[in-house]
């Protein structure tokens, strides 16, 4: 079947199939695989289309096992010579310029394949040049570390110290919701470390990748150092697992992949970072004004599909009603429309598929008694910003990934049993308290099972230098150049007779 017939059918399951057959003759970028430094066809293709409107946004090269396989052989000849730190760190600060220089393009890059509105995805690009400047900190300071050897007896006479070197070949696996910013993520600490990348980026979003591996080149990274195979997820998911010489799998996603590859790659080093459904509490002395506006905000930027999207508000008692009147009208201010559109805060959801789940989801919340505040239907063929109150804590809203826009809220009469809610749920990545008790806020903070808890902000919130993570399913790992960088690189000793 031709890549134009296949995309034709794909694009008559989207809502906006209608303007497919006007938006299908505009012109698509056409993109390469990139291995052992050369931009490469492989005789198949696949198209990328638009969630908002189905145009055809890109036609990339379709790899599969054998491109995966020539891209594992072009990472370990490139490790045969390395590149030396200040060498490294130069590459990635001159991409973090080149990712400046052209910050509108890669926007409309990451806004044109993941319907992410245009504000959104300015954000990302920034965050973008200032992942890929950490990580040239981090090539830059890349050092072990000396051992006292005469704290003992037995190393006496003796100095010994550990240097850091490169784990081996990682192969990296993003996800869609982030396309640019998190590829960065994988690919910036590996070259810091240096380590050579095997990049599989999620189907939806190949575009961003590739451009940022344009980006890599033009900032001088040799051939092999970087590359890129987009197509079939699982044929190029087992040549990462199987082959040896990839010693480290970096994986963002959902948890059920995630856990199953570590399960599979016993042998390598498996760093996870998985969903969440984000909680936040509000104690009755937050600043509710300051609270709820930054809430509305972070409960649907990008219609909820960020891992630490807020999903569940724990409101005490007392302020519950105030809190709402804050609350609900900024939620309905938000613009729900084109995400090409720079007034557009809320678009699609990735797939229509995806947009029925949530209403499914919350059709078995309101079935067993959840009231639905605003939002809960289509605007057009969008799901509009959903907050719904009364949702029984079993309920999926209320423990399993939204990645929606939606959220819900809930009163609480003790911080015991607001945290208590919080922890109610298989994931642990990041969680949120608004209070002006200090001493509220460091009981939340130790009794809270996430990897990171923000006080009197969105625990949305991420600057790319933080150690970034979860725990129970969310993940087993740190991301932020310095984490990540320790990661990628195995402590070796070196013991010397004086
Ligand atoms: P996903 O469906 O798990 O896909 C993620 C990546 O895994 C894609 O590149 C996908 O390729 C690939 N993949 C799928 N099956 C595979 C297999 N058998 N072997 C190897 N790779 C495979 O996740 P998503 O829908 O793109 O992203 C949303 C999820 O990511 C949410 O759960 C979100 O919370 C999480 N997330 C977490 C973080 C974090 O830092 N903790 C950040 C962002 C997102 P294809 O696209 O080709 O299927």
């Amino acid at each position: 079947m031709s890549a134009i017939v296949q995309s034709i059918e794909r694009a008559a399951r989207l809502p906006f199939a209608r303007h497919y057959t006007l938006c299908v003759a505009t012109t698509a970028t056409e993109r390469k695989l990139l291995v052992d430094g050369e931009w490469v066809e492989t005789g198949d293709w696949f198209d990328v289309l638009s969630p908002y409107d189905g145009s055809v946004v890109g036609r990339i090269a379709r790899g599969g096992a054998d491109e995966a396989r020539r891209a594992v052989d072009a990472s370990e000849r490139a490790m045969s010579d390395p590149i030396p730190a200040h060498e490294r760190a130069a590459i990635l600060d001159r991409t973090a310029r080149l990712v400046d220089e052209r910050a509108e393009e890669i926007a409309r890059t990451i806004s044109s394949e993941a319907a992410k509105p245009m504000k959104a995805a300015r954000v990302e690009v920034a965050r973008a040049t200032s992942t890929f400047t950490m990580a040239a900190v981090e090539a830059r300071k890349l050092a072990g570390e000396v051992v006292p050897m005469d704290a003992s007896p037995a190393g006496v006479g003796k100095v010994a110290m550990t240097l850091r070197v490169p784990i081996g070949v990682v192969g990296a696996i993003s996800p869609f919701n982030f396309p640019f910013n998190l590829v960065a993520h994988k690919v910036a600490p590996a070259l810091a470390a240096g380590c050579a990348v095997v990049l599989k980026p999620a189907s939806q979003t190949p575009l961003s990748a590739l451009l940022l591996a344009e980006l890599e080149t033009e900032a001088g990274l040799p051939a092999g150092w970087l590359n890129v195979v987009c197509g079939s997820a699982a044929e190029i998911g087992d040549v990462l697992v199987e082959d040896e010489r990839v010693t480290l799998i970096t994986f963002t996603g959902s948890a059920g992949v995630g856990w199953k590859l570590r399960e599979r790659a016993v042998r390598k080093r498996v760093n996870l970072e998985l969903g969440n459904a984000t909680p936040v509490i509000v104690a009755a002395d937050a600043d509710l004004e300051d609270a709820a506006t930054r809430l509305a905000a972070n409960a649907f930027s990008f219609a909820g599909q960020s891992c630490i999207s807020v999903q569940r508000i724990y409101v005490h008692a007392s302020a519950y009603d105030a809190f709402l009147e804050r609350f609900l009208p900024r939620v309905d201010a938000l613009v729900v429309g084109d995400p090409g559109d720079d007034q557009t805060d809320v678009g699609p959801l990735i797939a229509p598929s995806e947009r029925d789940r949530v209403l499914e989801w919350i059709g078995e919340a309101t079935s067993s008694g959840a009231k639905v505040l605003t939002g809960g239907t289509l605007d057009g063929e969008l799901l509009r910003p959903t907050v719904l109150a009364d949702a029984p804590p079993d309920a999926k809203v209320s423990c399993e990934e939204v990645f929606g826009p939606l959220c819900t809220v809930t009163p609480f009469e003790s911080l015991d049993e607001a945290i208590g809610l919080a922890n109610g749920t298989r994931y642990g990545l990041q969680a949120g308290i608004f209070t002006s008790d200090v001493k509220a806020a460091l009981r939340a903070a130790s009794a809270l099972e996430f990897g990171g808890v923000t006080v009197n902000e969105a625990p949305t919130f991420r600057a790319d230098q933080m150690p970034y993570g979860g725990v129970k399913d969310s993940g087993n790992t740190r991301e932020g150049p310095a984490y990540a960088v320790r990661e990628m690189t195995e402590q070796r000793l070196v013991v010397l007779q004086l």
